[in-house]
């Protein structure tokens, strides 16, 4: 099962120092930044999934490219860019249909999509597709002169397999080098099937399955159950976004050699507990929010219920007694203490001092082998800016590799 990571400009700079939290004042963003496939021996992915939107920016949203940075990328392409080099990691593009779905139709041509891949260089290229935001398994049982499907619906599942036959048959006279790959669009475990249907028809034998995001996982086996069935021996999937990670063995027994997934990346800052992957559970990061980014603590600061100075005191103690008790210099119980402190001042609801004693007593960074947490010691767990959360984010993405080379090799061990 490959395993693709979804570009959204994660990168960190390694100029950052931890101690001062200063960063070099020449760094050039993304220029001088560095991506997980830098930082690890190994890349914890088998290649990178870039969405055409992202790189032109459209539908605003965090991770879009500056003018200077989207130059580069189509001037260099997609290998350079990234800094690939020679290693075996692969390319997959998309259009990044989520950026449009609110629209009548894609804003993008078969053609032009299809275009962007090849001189961009990409490996596989996903052809335009418009997501179908509802998901109703009733739709698929027939009852005699009632149709359940909105014409919308319908009518975006038509639109997608019209650009995927533009697509393939363009890139077919062209010749173009890349792997195409269809996507499937359906809102029912037999729509999907139709989806898979037709485009074999078309000519793929590599389908992603879009849409999946907002699903339960029961409603996305239903779907990949029902599509299987109709698979050709030598038809491969797709699942695009997918944050089950869980059950990607099951993903596979129907057919899926590949999927993309945010999910061990967002879940170190996203999540309420489980920021920190190990390979037999989660830990809770430990918050220590800075004074003026913490939207909560500067109200309280404006409305004058918190003194600046003091909450800015109590940060920096927290922040030294955490180095503290990593070269074991401070107790656990003082240790806690200056934390609750802390978050009594940024946030007096919740207390989270039996999580933290967890993490602090087990202290999982000073376990794992990656290179995140060998070089940054107890900052991998500290809950702060980006450069610490995407570290933690890359660590968890480190973990979900090994986890998942684990499934497989389990996998593999029962078939022979
Ligand atoms: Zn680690």
């Amino acid at each position: 099962m490959k395993f693709f990571f979804p570009d959204s400009q994660d990168f960190v700079d390694e100029s950052f120092d931890f101690e001062t939290e200063m960063r070099s004042e020449s760094r050039v963003r993304q220029r001088d930044d560095r991506y997980p496939h830098e930082l690890f021996r190994e890349a914890p992915y088998d290649g990178i999934l870039v969405s055409k939107a992202i790189v032109d920016g459209l539908g605003g949203g965090t991770g879009k490219y500056s003018g200077a940075q989207r130059n580069r990328f189509m001037r260099v392409g997609v290998r350079e860019y990234f800094r690939l080099g020679n290693t075996t990691l692969e390319t997959m593009g998309d259009c990044g249909a989520f950026t449009y779905v609110r629209e009548e139709r894609p804003p993008y041509t078969a053609e032009e999509v299809a275009d962007f891949y090849q001189e961009c260089g990409f490996d596989y290229g996903l052809s335009v597709d418009h997501v179908i935001l509802a998901y109703r398994a009733e739709c698929d049982q027939h009852l005699e002169g009632l149709d359940l499907v909105p014409p919308d619906w319908r009518a975006r599942q038509e639109m997608t397999f019209q650009l995927a036959e533009q697509f393939l048959r363009y890139c077919e006279v062209r010749k173009y080098r890349f792997t195409p790959i269809g996507v499937a669009q359906g809102w029912s475990p037999a729509s999907y099937a139709r989806a898979v249907q037709t485009l074999q028809e078309i000519g793929y034998r590599y389908i992603a399955f879009g849409g999946f995001v907002p699903l339960k996982t029961r409603d996305i086996l239903a779907c990949l159950d029902a599509s299987s069935a109709v698979r050709k021996p030598d038809t491969q999937f797709h699942l695009l976004g997918i944050t089950r990670c869980e059950n990607v063995q099951a993903f596979a027994e129907f057919g899926a050699v590949s999927f993309d997934s945010t999910s061990p990346l967002r879940k170190a800052f996203k999540d309420d507990k489980h920021n920190y992957y190990t390979l037999h559970g989660t830990y809770s990061a430990i918050r220590v929010p800075q004074v003026d980014a913490n939207p909560e603590l500067v109200r309280r600061i404006v409305a004058g219920q918190v003194r600046q100075e003091e909450a800015r005191e109590l940060e920096q103690r927290c922040l030294r007694t955490l180095v503290k008790y990593d070269r074991r210099e401070a107790s656990i119980e003082e240790t806690l203490d200056v934390l609750r402190s802390y978050e009594l001042v940024f946030n007096g609801a919740v207390d989270r001092t039996e999580v933290y004693r967890r993490v602090l007593i087990d202290r999982p960074w000073s376990e794992c082998p990656c290179e995140i947490c060998r070089r940054l010691g107890i900052h991998v767990v500290i809950f702060r800016g980006a450069e610490r959360n995407r570290r933690r984010g890359f660590h968890n993405i480190y973990i979900f590799n090994q986890q998942l080379e684990g499934h497989l090799e389990q996998r593999l061990e029962c078939v022979s």
